[in-house]
């Protein structure tokens, strides 16, 4: 299936950036976290890229992607996929990328 899907930025993500901005908030970088109670892959796609958007929008790195559901107690009866999201700090994430291939 082709993806041509346009992910139109407008005042409705806003409310992504404000939830990266938070997690960055509270966690700081290098955290996992979850994005759970997804039920189906269109959605879970869709949230991954928002993340990975909101991220760049705060200069923030986002290392994002979703996989399926192996049975949760937090995503309700319907959970299907998660979305796995951990942020990087740019300069961190460059560092840690110079450092491993700079080794090899
Ligand atoms: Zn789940």
């Amino acid at each position: 299936m082709p993806s041509q899907v346009r992910i139109i930025s407008g005042p409705r993500d806003q409310s992504w950036d404000r939830y990266v901005a938070r997690l960055v908030q509270e966690r700081g970088f290098g955290h996992e976290r979850h994005y759970v109670g997804i039920t189906d892959e269109k959605r879970a796609e869709e949230v991954r890229r928002k993340l990975r958007t909101a991220g760049r929008h705060h200069g923030v790195s986002i290392k994002a992607f979703w996989l399926p559901c192996k049975g949760c107690e937090h995503g309700g009866p319907d959970c299907a996929y998660h979305v796995s999201y951990t942020a990087y700090d740019l300069a961190s994430a460059r560092a840690y990328k110079n450092q491993q291939t700079g080794r090899r």
